[in-house]
């Protein structure tokens, strides 16, 4: 499994022109190749493959000599990332590829790269290194054609790093080390220790034993916040200089409420992946559900793909388990008795007038998802 590690980095002004320069070459190569792909497609009802993009690619380099200006892996690497989105497509997972404007195209991946100490003899009196310790930076990475990046080392990495990934985001730069762990095997799960997740509307979700995590008031305000400020952009001459200063301003918001987001779901993630080595959740096609209007707002907040994510590696590290299991008629099924008790989504309490139990209509919904994942982790047990 893979696992990844996220540091600040800090860039000088010669590496972030040079970087938003490689990010417009790839995100043009990544344009024109998902058109490549729909033309082809089109006229001949055959697929252009990754193998003959390459190809193309190379050719382009002797006609553009720029491209040979910037490193070969990030390059090549874009059509490893159209042919994930076009699996993803196929899957049903996700629409189909966009043509990627700039501010979403972010990032970039190096396989060759080399990390250093700061305090390596080698780098002693580079500028960077100088840098560095003044921002009390502890970590070096090298890229070739960038040079030498001070890192902001803030915690250990653990494993053979595969891959890093550069990524700009507002007005700031991150690395993030793909990290091979082996998997602890799942031959002595704990079938004691076992819980159903409901995700929620009102609440952020609700534990099979009735324990409810709340959606954190921060966020709330935040995201206010940011609406707010994103009207004023809008109100804004676009390209002025007021324009300009309003955007980064957007931008810097918008970080902090990504990064409140996700610091929310991975302390919850791993107090469950602590708690629990079987962890059941419903199997929820998330973009089908975007696609109801009502329920949009609060599931795009939820961050629930990004939470099951953050699950799923969080409960492999700790040799457990989650199990996906088929969102059937979980809210509408009695958890006691089985009995169908039809109800609406504006209906929160599950009254069962076979065995008259009462319950609130996510702790139903969540011992039955329980129920169903035992079914499938052992088949024997129920
Ligand atoms: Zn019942």
């Amino acid at each position: 499994m893979l696992l990844n590690y996220k540091y600040e980095i800090f860039l000088t002004i010669e590496q972030q022109e040079m970087l938003n320069l490689w990010l417009a070459w790839c995100r043009q190569t990544y344009n024109s190749a998902l058109l490549d792909k729909s033309n082809r497609y089109k006229g001949t009802k055959k697929i252009l493959s990754r193998q003959e993009l390459q190809k193309m690619q190379v050719e382009d380099k002797k006609k553009y000599a720029f491209l040979k200006e910037m490193p070969s892996q990030p390059l090549q690497e874009v059509f490893f990332r159209l042919e994930k989105a076009l699996e993803k497509f196929f899957k049903k997972e996700a629409k189909y590829p966009k043509i990627k404007s700039s501010k979403d195209y972010c990032s970039l991946t190096f396989t060759q790269f080399g990390m250093a100490k700061q305090h390596d003899k080698k780098y002693n009196k580079t500028r960077t290194v100088r840098r560095a310790a003044s921002l009390g930076c502890k970590g070096l990475l090298q890229i070739s054609g960038l040079g030498l990046i001070s890192v902001n080392w803030h915690r250990k990495l653990d494993g053979k790093v595969k891959q890093c990934i550069i990524k700009r985001q507002g007005t700031r730069w991150y690395v993030i080390f793909s990290v091979e762990k082996r998997n602890v095997s799942n031959t002595e799960l704990d079938v004691s220790k076992t819980t159903g997740i409901d995700v929620g509307i009102k609440k952020f979700a609700v534990l099979s034993n009735g324990e409810e995590i709340e959606n954190p008031k921060f966020l709330r305000k935040s995201e206010k916040k940011l609406k707010r400020q994103q009207r004023r952009l809008s109100r804004r001459k676009k390209g002025s200089k007021n324009w300009k200063k309003q955007l980064v301003k957007v931008q810097k918001i918008h970080t902090k409420v990504a990064n409140q987001r996700k610091d929310f779901l991975h302390k919850q993630s791993f107090n469950l992946a602590r708690t629990y080595s079987v962890i059941c959740v419903e199997d929820l096609k998330i973009k089908n559900m975007i696609k109801n209007r009502h329920l949009a707002k609060s599931i795009a907040d939820a961050g629930w793909g990004m939470f099951r994510s953050f699950l799923n590696y969080k409960c492999e590290k700790n040799g457990g388990l989650l199990v996906k299991v088929k969102p059937h008629f979980t809210s509408q099924k009695c958890s006691n008795c089985g009995n169908m008790v039809k109800k609406s989504l504006s209906v929160r309490t599950h009254i069962c007038s076979k065995c008259r139990t009462i319950l609130d209509r996510d702790h139903n919904a969540a011992i039955n998802i329980e129920k169903e994942g035992l079914k499938q982790v052992s088949p024997l047990a129920s």
